[in-house]
């Protein structure tokens, strides 16, 4: 089986200093790689000619069949992109009438909204116009057109910068014939994530080992752990003769790590948590993350059907005044400590009318710890007006940031675990 390889160049002096993060080369890739083509190489360069046509020798050189680039088919004259790929294939820019006509019938639009000079309004269209000979213009999502270079024997897809027009266009590059031809090469690969929280990587590691041990052949498909936001996901992928491997990973996975398993289908906590809060009313009450947890359930659409309310009780008079903690319990056992956390949940309740609450209250750093109460020590209470609850009170490594995200993660995962009747695991 051949494969099909792929090189992207990211172009752009602002993505290179990292004043904005490159958006384009991560989505092209993961597209590239549901179509079964190996992404060998994301290259960033800043918007100098010498430095993109360094980056498309280089792909050529390693043999890239497919190389897409992203970023500077502006008007202005440091929108070289065109140009630089034209002398690159060793082929003369020429004017493609029709494509400058769809550009001018899109400028005409603009030029009637603001009031632009027609003459630069021209020169610019023109410019954008310029493609090289015996390549396919691809329709402006914006004003510039994309094109594609069949050049001895490998493509070259050229896409806009801004993400909102190189997404769209994307589609039209895939069903131009070269790009066609090339991708029928390509063995298309399936895929799935499981998500699980609450255990290190390396326990998976070991769980893989211990699979391929026990004769399940782990190398005939791609398997690809990452940590992230504090779960961990896992990234299968496969072609059509690995299907029955890929499932015995699946079941083998979730057999083994049950009670950490949360998504055999990459289906996220927070999409979890918003069906199984379906008919209840919730009410929050936050300390040291701030609001984060609320802003978290009221990130999805519909959350009005059950977000009740939240309060971001971070000082003592807030605890009191809003929940109606006793001062006397901050006073005995501290403002971060399990029973207040269980006096806010309580609080969130009965303030809300609400059916189950979710409290945090910790200490987010850098100061405030204690031996006794380290920074990072958070405590939780979810609760439900039966009385049902999970208490936790775990101490979050990490920085403050990454303690306040952290917990509001933590408050999603105890209201999934709480609403759907698990068994808590931690
Ligand atoms: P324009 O006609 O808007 O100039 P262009 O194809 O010349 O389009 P660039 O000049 O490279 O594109 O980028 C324009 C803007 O698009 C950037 O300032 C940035 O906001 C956004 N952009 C470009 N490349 C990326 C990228 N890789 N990731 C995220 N945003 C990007
Ligand atoms: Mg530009």
């Amino acid at each position: 089986m051949t494969e099909v390889r792929a090189g992207i160049v990211v172009t752009g002096t602002e993505v290179l200093t990292g004043r904005i993060a490159d958006r384009n080369g991560p989505w092209i890739s993961e597209r590239l790689a549901e179509l079964g083509v190996e992404v060998a190489h994301i290259l960033v360069v800043g918007d100098r000619p010498e430095d993109l046509e360094a980056a498309l020798r280089f792909m050529a050189g390693e043999g890239m069949d497919l190389i897409v680039t992203s970023g500077g088919l502006g008007p202005t004259a440091d929108d070289l992109t065109a140009e630089v790929v034209a002398s690159f294939v060793g082929r003369e820019l020429i004017l493609d009438e029709e494509v400058e006509e769809k550009i001018a019938a899109i400028l005409r639009g603009f030029a009637r909204r603001f009031n632009f000079d027609p003459e630069a309004v021209r020169e610019a269209n023109r410019k954008q116009a310029m493609i090289p000979v015996g390549s396919i213009a691809l329709d402006p999502v914006g004003t510039a057109p994309g094109i594609v270079v069949p050049a001895d024997g490998r493509v070259v897809v050229v896409l806009p910068g801004p993400p909102r027009e190189l997404q769209p266009m994307w589609p039209a590059a895939l069903s131009a014939e070269p790009v066609r031809e090339l991708l029928e090469r390509a063995t298309p690969l399936h895929g799935y994530t499981l998500r699980m929280f609450g255990i290190p990587e390396s326990e998976i590691a070991k769980s893989l080992r211990e699979m391929e041990s026990a004769g399940i052949a782990l190398p005939e498909v791609e398997i690809t752990t990452c940590l992230r936001r504090g779960e961990i996901e896992i990234d299968v992928r496969y072609r059509d003769e690995a299907s029955d491997i890929a499932e015995d990973v699946r079941t083998a996975l979730a057999a083994r790590h049950e009670r950490h398993l949360f998504s055999l289908d990459g289906e996220t906590i927070d999409t979890q948590v918003a069906s199984l809060l379906e008919g209840h009313r919730l009410g929050l009450a936050e300390s040291c993350s701030g609001g984060l947890l609320a802003a978290r359930i009221t990130d999805l659409p519909g959350a009005s059907d059950y977000m009740a309310g939240g309060v971001v009780s971070y000082s003592n008079e807030a605890k009191t005044g809003l929940l109606g903690v006793d001062p006397a319990l901050i006073e005995a056992k501290g403002a971060v400590s399990p029973e207040v956390a269980e006096a806010m949940a309580l609080g969130a309740l009965g303030r809300f009318g609400a059916d189950v609450a979710v409290s945090i209250t910790g200490i987010a750093g850098p100061d405030g710890g204690s031996e006794r109460k380290p920074v990072g020590y958070v405590c939780f209470n979810a609760r439900l007006a039966d009385g049902t609850a999970i208490a936790r009170d775990p101490v979050i490594p990490g920085g403050r940031a990454d303690i306040r995200e952290r917990s509001a993660l933590v408050g999603m995962h105890l209201l999934r675990i709480l609403l759907s009747g698990e068994e808590a695991p931690l």
